[in-house]
């Protein structure tokens, strides 16, 4: 247990952290001439305890993101008991998503921002239709490199996943994602996602979402219509651990 003065200074930690995301929001949206409401901010918890999710959440965050299954299922399950009759958070998978993960995922997320392959669309759904939870928001991921390791669906690609997504009915093609490739220029990123999610919406306009941006980008992510920001470090804190 920690104590009380600590579990005060994390809160005001926490509120002070929050109150400059969402000004940078705010001005990275009036800067474009855009709705802040257009944006949402999914606050990324990974490393970090349930006890901040429930803080952010009492703050007025509703979208929790986690990239590694194994600590999110844990904290879903820690987090909605601190929580009690509090709604839960929608919780947002936006890490490498291995196939055999995809039952376990299911089970919590409200939406995967990773979908890079079809075999993932297969499993989600599957694991979807099982369990009887409302269908799961997508993004297809896109990899603006094609770098394998990194993932992400090369950019000739992307029209047959989105199309593979949209065609279940357990899953709700929500838009596209990318993370810009490390030491490149990041605007030109999401430059390029923007029109690869104009592409897609050609096919599919309900899929009119783009996941772009993370806390040190995120700026030039709005100015490219990015409509969910993915903040970690700018909101809790550096991390411990370095995650790919
Ligand atoms: C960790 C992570 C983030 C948050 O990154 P920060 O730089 O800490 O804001 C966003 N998106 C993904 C996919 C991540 O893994």
């Amino acid at each position: 247990m920690t104590a009380p003065h600590d579990d005060e200074r994390r809160r005001a930690e926490l509120v002070t952290a929050l109150g400059s995301v969402r000004a940078r929001i705010a001005d990275a949206c009036a800067a474009a001439d855009r709705d802040p409401n257009t944006v949402t901010l999914v606050a990324v918890t990974k490393t970090y305890p349930a006890s901040d999710v429930v803080t952010l959440v009492q703050l007025g965050v509703h979208h929790i993101g986690e990239s590694r299954d194994q600590e999110a299922s844990a904290k879903v399950r820690d987090v909605q008991a601190l929580l009690g009759d509090t709604p839960a958070p929608a919780w947002h998978f936006v890490g490498r998503l291995q196939s055999r993960k995809c039952r376990s995922v299911a089970a919590y997320a409200s939406a995967v921002h990773s979908v890079d392959r079809s075999e993932l669309v297969d499993k989600l759904a599957r694991a979807i239709e099982a369990n009887g939870r409302p269908p799961v928001e997508i993004f297809v991921q896109v990899s603006l490199d094609a770098d394998p390791n990194r993932g992400g669906v090369p950019v000739d690609a992307v029209a047959d996943l989105a199309d593979a997504v949209a065609a279940r009915q357990q899953l709700r093609l929500r838009g596209v994602m990318a993370v810009p490739p490390l030491g490149t220029d990041a605007e030109a990123g999401f430059a390029r996602l923007a029109e690869i999610s104009r592409a897609v919406r050609d096919q599919h306009p309900e899929a009119d979402a783009i996941s772009a941006g993370m806390s040190d980008d995120f700026e030039a992510a709005v100015k490219h219509g990015s409509t969910h920001v993915r903040v970690g470090t700018a909101l809790l804190g550096r991390r411990r651990q370095i995650f790919s």
